[in-house]
């Protein structure tokens, strides 16, 4: 987070808030000022403060009401706020602190002071930046599957009845794919277990590459087996999918260790087609439906695509 921050000023006394202005603006800050406090919650309207200084004493929303109403707002990070008091007793202060200021600051302003709380509240709102980003990546984690890359299972169970909600309102077409490489476990038997793991990975990333980015996405559903979500896709679509990427796989040659393996993998598909009807579609007859099809492909020799209600 750098230093030249934006730091809200609110106070009604608009020499005081000048003269706190000046003495951030000296130290390096960017400083914007309210005059009250619901000047101060229409600024938070168009931009985010991480910090803000608030006068107690003002009128309508004095400087407690307005850390409360700061609270309540969704803001895209933690707001640290500083009432500015002539109080200095504990019952004030204590008030204050309980109304969702993170400090204090009594007045007059000592300057040395002033720079000294904002920087600690800098530090606080490091520590805030980096637990969240630590929490992302936790979560991140939790959803994805360690060797492929693609979201996992718990993640399937989800996303899915929520994008399928969402295709419903929508009156959206929605498609999902279920991939499987066709004699892995020879892959693992003749190459070893690492070879087979350097196969899955590879398969993944052919995966990745053919699927429209930041729309469609990958489940690792079994050890060799995926499912891909395609939003606003009918049937066809879904086929056109499936057989570029059984395309890409067959022309592909991957690497594994000194060896250079070539695999097949069969496609199943369905699709869930909203009409005016709205009628709800279960995650798992989707499932199920593809599963038919995948096995149907796998029956008719591997290597080929089926998709539940689209004829090739
Ligand atoms: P089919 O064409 O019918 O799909 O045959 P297949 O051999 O691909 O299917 P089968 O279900 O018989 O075997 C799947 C194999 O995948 C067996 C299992 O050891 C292997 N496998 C599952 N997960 C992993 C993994 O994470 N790494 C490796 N290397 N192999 C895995
Ligand atoms: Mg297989
Ligand atoms: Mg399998």
């Amino acid at each position: 987070m750098k230093t030249n921050l934006d730091i809200l000023v609110v106070d009604d006394d608009k020499v005081a808030r000048k003269i706190v202005e000046k003495h951030l603006k000296k130290a390096g800050f960017r400083t914007a000022g309210a005059n009250d406090g619901q000047h101060a919650l229409d600024l938070f309207d168009d931009q985010f403060f991480p910090i803000v200084l608030t006068d107690w004493m003002m009128p309508e929303i004095d400087g407690p009401k307005l850390c409360r109403l700061i609270r309540e707002k969704r803001t895209k990070g933690y707001v640290y706020i500083v009432l500015i008091t002539a109080k200095n007793s504990k019952t004030d202060i204590v008030s204050g602190l309980k109304s969702g200021a993170d400090d204090y600051l009594t007045k007059p302003i000592h300057p040395a002071e002033l720079i000294a709380r904002v920087h600690s509240g800098i530090r606080v709102l490091k520590l805030e930046d980096s637990l969240m980003k630590a929490q992302e990546s936790i979560r991140q984690l939790s959803i994805t599957d360690p060797l492929t890359g693609c979201y996992n299972r718990s993640h399937l169970n989800e996303r899915l009845p929520a994008e399928l909600m969402n295709a419903q309102q929508l009156s959206h077409p929605l498609s999902i794919i279920m991939a499987d490489i066709d004699y892995f476990k020879k892959v693992n038997d003749t190459y070893g277990h690492q070879a087979g793991d350097d196969i899955l990975k590879q398969f993944a990333g052919c995966i990745f590459r053919e699927i429209r980015k930041k729309i469609d996405w990958v489940v690792r559903y079994g050890g060799e087996e995926f499912l891909i979500t395609l939003p606003q896709t009918t049937a066809s679509g879904a086929f056109h999918m499936a057989e570029r990427l059984r395309c890409a796989v067959e022309s592909t040659t991957m690497p594994a260790g000194e060896h250079h393996i070539q695999i097949t993998a069969s496609f199943g598909g369905s699709c869930a087609f909203f009409n005016d009807e709205k009628k709800p579609v279960a995650m798992a007859n989707m499932i199920a439906a593809a599963d038919k099809k995948l096995y149907q492909s796998k029956e008719m020799g591997r290597n080929q695509v089926h998709i539940d209600g689209f004829a090739c």
